[in-house]
């Protein structure tokens, strides 16, 4: 199996590193034509608005949008989750194109700066039923973006606890009159059939099991034929 990376910016070199150290041929894809000749992709997290205009220069969004509509594996971590999903809010300039197919509504930076950089343990129960051993996986978040809220074809992978206020303030131009009550979540791994997305960096970590889990993830998906985007499957 080869697993591309969008090497445009940003950790592009640690998902490749990552892959190594679990025996997986990486390889990095800069040119559309590239796309032809790998199994599934990894886009790495970075700086959403950089990596889209690189993209943009590079004309690939076509050959992007048709990997994800096809069903092929893909895995976006931070700003390649940004890139995934079908709304993304919260960012200053606006405007930009992603390629979408995850259904969800992602703000861009929802942690905050770079000074809000955080480390946390996340409870991911599916990364044990894969891998076997702990349900627990330190999470780095980067600038980082979440997920405030998905559609019924995804399948949440691990959330994190938020105060309400804070959501509040971030969900203003949406629904946040509507939210109730004292505690609230964000997400900040889930799942839609061939796109797996995590706002944290799983490659900045000597923990290889996300890498793991998504090219399980990946050969059970080139094994069946693609599955849409819109089924769940048994990983
Ligand atoms: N929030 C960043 C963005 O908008 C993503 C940060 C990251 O990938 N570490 O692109």
């Amino acid at each position: 199996m080869a697993v591309g990376v969008l090497a445009l910016q940003g950790s592009f070199n640690e998902h490749l590193a990552a892959l190594r150290r679990v025996g997986v041929k990486g390889v990095e894809v800069r040119k559309p034509e590239q796309l032809d000749g790998v199994d599934a992709l990894i886009i790495p997290g970075g700086e959403s608005t950089t990596m889209a205009k690189l993209a943009h220069y590079h004309n690939l969004f076509p050959a992007l949008r048709e990997f994800v509509n096809e069903g092929k594996p893909v895995w976006g971590t931070c700003a390649g989750l940004i890139f995934l999903a079908n709304k993304a809010i919260g960012q200053k300039t606006g405007g930009q194109e992603f390629i979408g197919g995850l259904d969800c509504t992602v703000h861009r930076n929802f942690f905050g700066s770079q000074l809000q950089s955080f480390e946390t343990d996340l409870s991911v129960p599916k990364l044990a039923e894969v891998e076997g051993g702990a349900v627990s996986c330190r999470g780095v978040f980067i600038r980082a973006p979440a997920v405030l809220e998905a559609g019924p074809g995804v399948e949440v992978l691990a959330d994190y606890p938020v105060s309400l206020d804070k959501l509040k303030s971030v969900l203003s131009d949406t629904r946040g009159q509507d939210i109730t009550g004292t505690e609230a979540k964000v997400i900040v791994a889930l799942r839609q059939g061939n796109i797996l997305a995590t706002a944290f960096h799983p490659e900045l970590t000597s923990d290889t099991r996300w890498h793991t889990y998504f090219i399980k993830m990946g050969k059970q998906i080139n094994a069946e034929g693609s599955v849409q985007s819109n089924s769940k499957s048994d990983l």
